[in-house]
This record gives structure tokens, sequence and C-alpha cells, in this order.
């Protein structure tokens, strides 16, 4: 067998250990005789497995008992939709706070449903910074505030919660479950799991109880986050696989010590990519200092002739996926908790080498 070091910004790597215990489960879960894929999701096996994911989950960022945990289909996309479908009402106002790709695309989703009102947008400096809050013109009486605390495109992080009553919606996608947070400082997370949580397929929701009678009497059931609630998740058979797996890297993550101790290597991963990034010539990062994510670091390359013949060598050494999106160029490297230190030093001692040899 052999693995790379995969730096994908998602779907991304999960942990071998995960990995291993999958592999060794496919064929008989439990002693059941057929897999996971293959049982009944109220199933007595799949029922337990359900609240237990559950149960960690709360455990690994200390829900408060008045925040429902939801699993859902459909993405952080679908949940673009359902923030406004479930929180405001035709007309309503809704701030975002643009500070990415991501949060661009919520705020377009979300004008189809309310007043959607910008508070602030980076897309000046090509989302290489986060405003100012002194600076956001927020509206008077919102019916939430969206923001996108990492946007994994530019690599832009919040260090900061925004203040005010107004309930926060954060689309946490690729900086969940990578640092403590308080989730009582918002009123609504959500997630795609295909960066931190597990594979594609299932989002992670949490959602402030007293939110879940905001919605829409018209929604459709399937949008509505108080059918998921009332159902623990069951509103229709729910992505069984990609649950289970979720189930796994939460006791992966606890085993690990949990998310204070991965908020540790991950500061540590970051911190020494970003010092090299800094320290050389050869390569730099665009992103104001106080707000680059510790989970996804976009470099380029002083010379960007050089960047085929990075990728291509990167590549051929086992740094897998380290192509910048895009809209940015040069390089990216995704950094989430199943990626290892050691995989961050090999990085750094072929992005050395690459430089000594190039540059
Ligand atoms: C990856 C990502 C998305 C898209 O998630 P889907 O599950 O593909 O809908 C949305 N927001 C952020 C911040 C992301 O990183």
């Amino acid at each position: 067998m052999s693995r790379v070091h995969n730096f994908s910004a998602g779907p991304a790597a999960l942990p071998l250990e995960v990995l291993e215990t999958i592999r060794n489960d496919i064929p008989d879960w439990l002693g059941s005789g057929m897999s996971v894929m293959e049982v009944s999701h109220r199933g007595k096996d799949f029922v337990e497995l359900a609240a237990r994911a559950e149960k960690n989950l709360r455990e690994l960022m200390a829900v408060p008992d008045d925040y429902s945990v939801l699993f859902t289909q459909g993405g952080a996309t679908m949940q673009m939709a359902m923030a406004p479908l479930n929180l405001s009402a035709p007309g309503d106002n809704a701030d975002y706070v643009i500070t990415g790709s991501w949060g661009k695309k919520a705020a377009g989703e979300a004008r189809k449903f309310c007043n959607v009102n910008v508070a602030a947008d980076a897309s000046d400096k090509n989302f290489t910074y986060i405003p100012d809050e002194s600076s956001w013109t927020r509206s008077d009486n919102a019916a939430y505030l969206h923001i996108t605390p990492n946007e994994t495109i530019a690599g832009v992080e919040f260090n900061f919660v925004p203040a005010g009553d107004v309930p926060i919606v954060a689309d946490m996608s690729s900086n969940i479950l990578s640092r403590p947070i308080d989730v009582s400082d918002y009123g609504v997370i959500y997630a795609g799991a295909q960066k931190n949580i597990g594979p594609a397929g299932i989002t992670l929701v949490i959602v402030r109880n007293d939110l879940l009678d905001r919605v829409r009497p018209d929604n459709a059931h399937l949008m509505t986050w108080k059918s998921y609630a009332e159902s623990d998740s069951m509103t229709n058979t729910p992505p069984t696989f990609a649950w289970y797996v979720a189930d796994l890297v939460f006791q992966w993550l606890k085993d690990q010590g949990g998310v204070e101790a991965i908020a540790e290597v991950n500061a540590r991963k970051a911190g020494k990519l970003y010092e090299a990034i800094d320290t050389s010539d050869f390569y730099s990062n665009p992103v104001a200092v106080d707000c680059r994510s510790r989970m996804n670091v976009p470099f380029i390359l002083a010379d960007d002739s050089l960047d085929a013949k990075f990728l291509e060598e990167s590549a051929a050494a086992g740094l897998a996926n380290l192509k910048g999106h895009r809209s940015v160029g040069g390089m990216r490297a995704s950094i989430y908790n199943a990626v290892s230190e050691d995989a961050v030093d090999t990085l750094l001692a072929f992005m050395a080498e690459f430089e000594r040899v190039n540059g």
C-alpha cells in the first residue's frame, strides 16, 4: 500500500486509522453479515451509531443543550438556501459579510428569498483581508448575519466573533472542529463534511432551538431544519455511509485529545508553513497576517513559470493536490485535522529544496 500526503481542499484527507476501520468493517459490520450501507437506518445498530455521533460531536464542540445537532444532505451549498428559508420571511433583511467566494455565493442564493444587505465586502482586495467590524454597514432589523469564518479559496479566517444580538449564521465548512469555539456565539453553524468531518454527502447543522420556529410555512419539508430536529435527522433516508464515517472521525478526534489538542497541532502546522513562506523571497502569501487561515494556506511562487514544475515534482515526491484554486493561482496547501504534522514537515523540506535548486 502506498499513501501520499494529501493537501486537497476538499474532499480532503481522512485519517488512515479511520480508513482501516472502514476496510475491516465493510463486509461484515458489527457481526451483522452486512455492510453498514446495506442495513436499515431505523435498525438498532444504525440508530445507536447516529446517537453516538451526535453525543460525541456535542462533547467535542461543547454544544449547549438548547441547540439541535442535525445531519442533512445537500452540502453547505444547500444550507445557503436553507438559512434564508428557515430564518427569514420574504422581504426581511439579512446581513451578509462577504470575505470570499463562498460568502458571495451564500449572499447570491439568499437574494432569491429575502432582502440581502451586504454589510461588508472584501472583494476590492481580492479577498485577502477581513474588513474591520467598525466599517460594516449592518441593517437595524436583520433577521440574521451571515459570515464565513474560514474562506477556503483565498485562505482567510476570522479571528473574532461579530458583535450584537442578531443570530449569526456561520458557514464553517472548512474550519469546523479545528479549534475550540463557543457555539453559543452563533445562531446557526453549518458545514459540509468533506473537509474536517468525513466524506461528501452529509452536512452538519447546529441550530439554536428557538430559531426553528421561524421557518416559512410553505417551505419544503426537506428544507426545514425543524423536520430534522424532530426526526433525529431521519426526515428521509439519510446518507448512512457518510454518517458512519463521520462517527468514526469524531471518535478519532476524541482519541487525539479532542478539539483543544488538535488546535495546538493545527496552530503549529500553519505557523511553520507561514513562517517558511514569509522568510523566503521565493514564496509569498498575500493575506493580511491577522486573518490568515490555519486550514488553507495559499502561496505563490515569485516566478510563476515554475508553477508546473513545482506541481509535477511535488506530486512525484508524494505531495498531492497542491495546485491553487484557479481564481488565486499558485499553490494551496489545505492542512485540515487529518493532515499530519509530518505531512507539513515533508512539504516544508520539499519547498526548501525546490527553492535551493530553482531560486
Ligand atoms: C467546500 C465549501 C463549501 C461547499 O460545500 P458543498 O458541500 O460542496 O456544498 C461551502 N462553503 C465553504 C466555506 C467551503 O469550504
